[in-house]
């Protein structure tokens, strides 16, 4: 067992550290209070090959292993979780999809432009009546021979309205169930495909979330991502991947806020000392750190499952499930190492802790995350 990283992944640590604190940090509150992400910032990272991390290069991609990818979503994490959640959802939900289950004309088409950031993808499986109950897709897709017809409304999708390609879950046959789900490509300007306006959001407010409404959207049979009926089992495949992106997150929200807490409480000075100096303070950063350590360790472990190719069902969704806690409860504890100035947007610390929630939210609540876990606990 070695807990040690390789000289590359430390290289590629600290150039996403680098360009988290060069591009990112400056004009990261007027973002969130925007809500804005400039296409600008998005083609830096593209350029920087982080928008299709572990993608073969023959695609575009940077060709880095999972470990790498979660070191590069720390790091942006800790600083801009609106940007990393791009990163994740390009990164796990649509180019591995495409990657993993496409066909090489839908990867040389696609995921060449989505690997190297040129295009940005969206993945919509989440509805009005399905959300963390996924298999009761309303939206229909009717095979008509040569191609289908998509009627249906998606919400809550991540790059929602900068997206150039749109991978969408839809029920082609009811009768068949789960078994009956398809999962396609759809190109932004597809007639009968609109954009809902964006969401106004707790956190995560520079990343643009929308309604997607789908009204008789004709789309090629070839654009079907694997055999019909493979739908469901891509959405869940990719999804276990992607809680492994949302887990880094995670991490690097709280981390984030560690280390602002960490630094303060070094400086201010309360009742003639360093506040650091105060053991209430001083046990607060003890326990910050070993959380911290311990979400850090399942992260790995998720990621270092992936890159042996074992499955990591389970330990993807430990990792969002602890990783997302730790995130939660440490951002509110560095509000208060803050103080009054924990409160306001100047130092961060509230905006990192209103970022924390959603990683217990998407890709699967916390709870979902416990019944997948309890399955196979269960099972053995
Ligand atoms: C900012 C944001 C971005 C998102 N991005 C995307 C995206 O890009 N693509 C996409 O497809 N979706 C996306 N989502 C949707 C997200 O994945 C869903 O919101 C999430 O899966 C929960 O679904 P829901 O909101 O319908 O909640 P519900 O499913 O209605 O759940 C409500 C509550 O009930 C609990 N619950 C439900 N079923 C059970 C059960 N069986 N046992 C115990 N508790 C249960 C849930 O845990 C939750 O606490 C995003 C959401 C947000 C807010």
């Amino acid at each position: 067992m070695d807990f040690s990283l390789t000289e590359e992944h430390i290289m590629i640590r600290d150039a996403a550290r680098d360009f988290a604190q060069t591009e990112l940090l400056p004009g990261v509150i007027e973002r969130d209070n925007a809500q804005t992400f400039p296409d600008e910032l998005v083609r830096k990272m593209g350029a920087l090959g982080f928008m299709g991390i572990m993608v073969d290069p023959k695609y575009g991609g940077s060709g880095m292993d999972a470990i790498s990818y979660v070191l590069i979503m720390e790091e942006l994490s800790k600083i801009d979780a609106s940007a990393s959640v791009m990163v994740s959802v390009n990164n796990s939900l649509v180019c591995y999809g495409l990657e993993a289950f496409g066909t090489e004309e839908q990867k040389q088409k696609y995921l060449t432009k989505l690997a190297s950031g040129e295009s940005i993808g969206a993945f919509c499986l989440s509805e009005p009546e399905a959300g963390s109950d996924a298999t009761s897709q309303k939206t229909t897709a009717i095979d008509k021979g040569d191609h289908y017809i998509i009627n249906g409304t998606k919400n809550w999708i991540t790059n929602g309205g900068r997206s150039d390609v749109y991978l969408v879950i839809a029920q082609t046959d009811r009768e068949k169930g789960h078994k009956g789900i398809n999962a396609f490509i759809v190109e932004k300007g597809t007639p009968g495909f609109d954009i809902g306006p964006k969401e106004d959001k707790l956190g995560i407010r520079g990343s643009d979330t929308h309604t997607l409404q789908f009204n008789d959207v004709k789309v090629p049979k070839e654009n079907r991502i694997g055999e019909d009926g493979f739908g469901f089992k891509f959405a869940m495949k990719t999804l276990s991947g992607g809680r492994i992106g949302i887990a880094a997150q995670a991490l690097g929200i709280a981390s984030g806020a560690y280390e602002l807490a960490l630094k303060y409480s070094k400086e201010r000075k309360a009742f003639g000392t360093e506040i650091c100096n105060h053991q209430a303070i001083a046990f607060k950063l003890a326990d910050m750190y070993t959380e911290i350590e311990a979400a850090r360790m399942l992260v790995m472990k998720a990621a270092w499952d992936k890159d042996q190719g074992n499955n990591y069902d389970m330990s993807s969704a430990m990792a969002k499930l602890y990783a997302s806690k730790v995130a939660m409860e440490q951002t509110v504890e560095a509000v208060q190492i803050h103080g009054g100035n924990g409160f306001v947007k100047e130092y961060h610390v509230e905006r990192l802790m209103r970022d924390a929630k959603i990683t217990q939210i998407y890709e699967g609540t916390s709870e979902i995350q416990k019944i997948v876990i309890s399955r196979g606990v269960i099972k053995g």
